[in-house]
């Protein structure tokens, strides 16, 4: 069946390589017979017993030692197995390349290990460190222990045992306290994204891990007991005190008892690590060790030329298969932490989408339609029953239109988890396979069609503005304007919409005053096709971007030059894509430059102004400074508490633009309400379609009055110095 979801299908194939289910299968049973290995190794002669340190698998008769290290083989070998069973699941995917940029990649990786990205949540990520890298020592500690047991030559004795002893007694104490926060977390604080999620599996889990730490603990304590108690254990200072609850004569069977609970509980966590979230372990550093891709973050998975493809059979994403293997192993590695969630515009104000369910359904599915069937994400709410590999059967057309394609969920993702691609993945599945779309939208593509614009305006009236200026603009191409350094692509809205009109006479006066040499397309403009491309009609933004791409190149052009946030974005990261490579500037940088170099000169006032960022400048593109440097330059700029790259979208995004917005609260006026409440006179933006958001938002709250938008060009071009 060809599929037209994935990557480009005109890649060379790729060299056959073992795949990762063979790999893991592999790694299980060298793991496996590692460890059965080291039994007979410890047990050859030449080992002493320290008298400061200890003898490991003293107390504990040969059997109980043989069946722990043939118990342990065939746990550890269980665990590479199941693994592998998910990562059958993983390969049912597309194929797509997540290799080279291996500095980044390790980078990341690194990242991922010291927990670095989930720290940038206070409370959760110090509650997180000190449960993992208190795991992390114990377990180091037991490995170091191991080897020494191995070694004929000791290493822990004297003062290196009683340091250790300290160590690992403090990890010890660490990791419980970072348990029992995450207890009282999950159980009484109960804060809305955790305990919409918490499930049996999250008490088992908890249970598991303490289980761990506290029969170490007593295994350690009953031990020094069984040794009766000598001075130099001291620096085992949990161990210990406890260890004077232990009756010397009962020390010995207590130390047993703890050993074989000690043992039993690290086994129950072996078979935890794959089968329930706490896979994340290892998915989730392993899935920012994937992260690096050829693609920007602000382009969509690209297509094959439709306008020249032949026996296509499906679009977008609707089955598990159709999703690449990368989307796969995202939800395999999702920490279920909903910090997606909390920052979605859509689930904020009501709307019924919550990106962490993306990830979680679309997991569900993958898990339940594989062979063998696997444990899925999370446990299944009740009465949810999964039937078929159809993701579109368990995602709701209503969730995937509701997402404004804001990128905030993976910005904020602290294992790299790429959202919003699976949700436009399946637009394109719904938009052009089965016609499935909000009806406004449909007026939007037929004016695309017909008028090359989503206003049904005139081609013909594309540069009526030029008439309001008292200079002349360039049109490329026409007599006299054969060539220009820039090609300042006005947009469909700069063109056409009342409000910004105003903006494209701004910066035209503008680049005018600093003598740049710019030219503009007039009526053989047509729209970039971003809102198109964002609701899932490939077909139509092809057909629109490669009209502009012929355009540019017969006229020549190299740099172009956008006042909207969308065209940049389209520009600079999808038209390559379709063979178009232009040096694109947002106007905001432009101007910045200006300032910088002089040739715009802006008498600051003390005026409070406010930056909106628009999410396909700022998080789409890592923008963020130029529009705060022309704001600075005329006026006082004050922060939003959602600003930079935790903005917060104004609700245009992702074609909605072009949709009612009939559920919940207006996104727009969530944004207008934040902006006006840091009391400044001027909401600044630098997109159009911001431009129209915010400024209804800020009527709709009764501020029309006395709040002002304006677009960063009219702030600039007001605060030139006569
Ligand atoms: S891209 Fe924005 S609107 Fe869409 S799911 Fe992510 S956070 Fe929500
Ligand atoms: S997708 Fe990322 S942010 Fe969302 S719940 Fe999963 S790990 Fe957390």
């Amino acid at each position: 069946m060809a599929d037209v979801a994935s990557e480009p299908a005109n890649q060379a194939p790729e060299r056959r390589r073992p795949s990762a289910a063979r790999i893991l299968l592999g790694l299980g049973v060298l793991a496996g017979l590692g460890t059965l290995l080291l039994w007979p190794l410890g047990r050859l002669p030449g080992h002493f017993e320290p008298e400061v340190g200890r003898v490991v698998f003293g107390n504990i008769p040969e059997a109980l030692e043989a069946a722990f290290y043939v118990t342990t083989a065939v746990f550890l070998g269980l665990t590479f197995y199941l693994f592998s069973l998910r990562a059958r699941n993983w390969q049912r995917g597309q194929p797509e390349s997540r290799t080279g940029r291996w500095g980044e990649r390790l980078r990341r990786l690194e990242q991922g290990l010291r927990m670095k990205t989930l720290l940038r949540d206070r409370q959760a990520g110090l509650m997180h460190a000190m449960v993992y890298f208190g795991f992390v020592v114990l377990f180091l500690g037991t490995v170091t222990l191991e080897i020494d047991h191995l070694l004929p030559t000791k290493f822990l004795h004297g003062t290196v045992y009683q340091v250790y002893s300290a160590v690992l007694d403090l990890a010890a104490v660490v990791y419980l306290a970072g348990l029992v926060w995450a207890f009282v977390r999950r159980y009484l604080q109960r804060p809305s994204r955790l305990r919409s999620k918490t499930k049996p599996e999250d008490g088992w889990i908890l249970t598991t891990l303490a289980a761990i730490g506290v029969t170490g603990l007593l295994t350690e304590a009953a031990r020094i007991a069984w040794m009766n108690t000598p001075d130099f254990e001291t620096w085992s200072f949990v161990g210990y005190p406890l260890a004077s609850s232990f009756e010397s004569g009962a020390a010995s069977d207590w130390h047993r008892v703890f050993w074989v609970a000690h043992v039993a509980s690290f086994l129950a966590f072996l078979v935890a690590l794959p089968t329930t979230k706490l896979r994340h372990m290892v998915t989730s550093p392993s899935n920012m060790f994937l992260a690096p891709r050829e693609r920007p973050k602000g382009a969509m998975r690209e297509m094959p030329n439709l306008m020249e493809a032949e026996d296509i059979e499906t679009i977008g994403v609707a089955e598990i298969t159709e999703l690449t293997w990368k989307q796969l192993f995202d939800t395999d590695a999702c920490t279920v932490c909903g910090r997606c969630t909390a920052v979605c515009p859509a689930n904020l104000t009501g709307k019924p989408l919550d990106p962490r369910e993306i990830v979680l359904k679309t997991g569900e599915v993958l898990a339940a339609s594989g062979t063998p069937i696997v444990s899925s994400p999370v446990a299944l709410a009740d009465g949810i029953v999964i039937d078929s590999a159809r993701v579109l059967d368990r995602v709701r057309p209503e969730e995937v239109w509701s997402c404004t394609s804001c990128r905030a969920c993976d910005e904020v993702c602290p294992v790299n988890i790429e959202i919003l691609d699976k949700i436009l993945d399946m637009r394109r599945y719904l938009s052009l396979m089965e016609s499935n779309f909000p009806g406004e939208l449909g007026k939007a593509y037929v004016a695309m069609e017909n008028q090359a614009n989503p206003w049904g305006m005139s081609p013909q009236n594309r540069a009526d503005w030029t008439a309001k200026l008292d200079f002349d603009v360039k049109v490329l191409g026409e007599p006299g304007a054969e060539s220009a350094e820039y090609l300042w692509f006005v947009g469909c809205a700069g063109s056409f919409d009342d409000r910004n009109q105003g903006v494209t006479l701004a910066l035209a006066t503008l680049m005018h005053r600093a003598g740049i040499d710019f030219a503009i397309l007039g009526r053989r403009e047509t729209c970039t096709g971003d809102a198109a491309r964002r609701s899932g009609n490939e077909y139509l933004f092809q057909q629109l971007a490669l009209q502009n791409i012929a355009t540019f190149d017969e006229l020549g052009v190299k740099k172009v030059i956008t006042q909207c946030a969308h065209c940049f974005n389209t520009f600079a990261n999808e038209y390559p894509q379709l063979g178009g490579n232009y040096e694109v500037v947002h106007h905001s940088e432009l101007l910045a430059e200006l300032v910088k170099q002089g040739r715009l000169d802006a008498a600051g006032n003390g005026r409070k102004i406010t930056y909106h960022d628009p999410c396909y400048l700022g998080r789409h593109n890592d923008i963020y400074m130029a529009p705060r440097e022309v704001v600075a330059s005329a006026a006082q700029l004050v922060e939003m508490p959602r600003h930079g790259n935790a903005s917060f979208c104004c609700g245009a995004g992702g074609a909605r633009f072009w949709m009612e917005e009939q559920t919940g609260k207006k996104v727009n006026v969530e944004r207008a309400e934040e902006a006006v409440a840091t009391g400044a006179v001027e909401i600044a933006v630098a997109c159009p379609f911001c431009y129209v958001m915010i400024d209804d938002g800020v009527k709709e709250i009764g501020r029309g009055e006395d709040v002002r938008v304006r677009d960063i060009a009219e702030i600039l071009l007001e605060g030139q110095k006569p």
